[in-house]
């Protein structure tokens, strides 16, 4: 069992190459956006909570991201858990880390998906656009407007985890830019490697 970090700007493919590694390495994708999402649909009391501050791309409060986290550390890993869009913050770094200690479970590998920034707001767009065609719901956070709002939490918040996790040994950077099949084998190395 491999824990792994996938760390990244919005629309690095940090949710493509999770729901891969699922497929190829039964490990289980613990993505916060994915869950608040999912508590807003069903009109939970988090999902109403947080519902006006994920339409504006803002970061919902780490008491609230750590706790749904811990809920899921509880369950059975399989393969292994991959943070998918978390931690975004040092205090929800620092709570990962206390939460694994305590859980007896190891973190092998921080994996950053290294990205040029101006093709970021042209790869949320094509996601809006792909889930429309499929008729599926589209993130009222894909737009370029509120995607600014993300990129910038991303720099602010999110950005100095990269040192954070250098400093710790954990950090592997790979080429987000490639194909995806060439991200995956990246990936793949770096968790043979692990
Ligand atoms: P994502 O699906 O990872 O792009 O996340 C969508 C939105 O959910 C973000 O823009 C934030 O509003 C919220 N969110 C997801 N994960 C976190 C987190 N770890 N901390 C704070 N807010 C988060």
């Amino acid at each position: 069992m491999k824990n792994i970090i996938l760390l990244g700007p919005p629309g690095a493919g940090k949710g493509t190459q999770a729901a891969r590694l699922v497929e190829a390495r039964n490990m289980v994708q613990l993505s916060t956006g994915d869950m608040l999402r999912a508590a807003r649909t069903s009109g939970t009391e988090i999902g109403r909570k947080v519902a006006a501050v994920l339409d504006a791309g803002g970061l919902v409060t780490d008491e609230i991201v750590i706790g749904l986290i811990e809920e899921k550390l509880a369950q059975d890993g399989h393969g292994g858990f991959i943070f998918d869009g978390f931690p975004r913050t040092l205090r929800q770094a620092d709570a990962l880390g206390a939460l694994l200690t305590r859980t007896g479970l190891t973190l092998d590998a921080v994996i950053e998906l290294v990205v040029d920034d101006t093709a970021l707001v042209g790869r949320i767009v094509k996601r809006a656009e792909d889930a429309k065609a499929a008729g599926q719901p589209v993130r009222k956070d894909d737009t370029p407007e509120v995607f600014q709002v993300r990129l910038q939490e991303y720099y602010k918040n999110t950005a100095p985890l990269i040192g954070y996790y250098w400093a710790k040994g954990d950090l592997r950077q790979i080429d987000g830019m490639a194909e995806m099949q060439a991200v995956a084998d990246q990936i793949a190395s770096v968790l043979d490697k692990a």
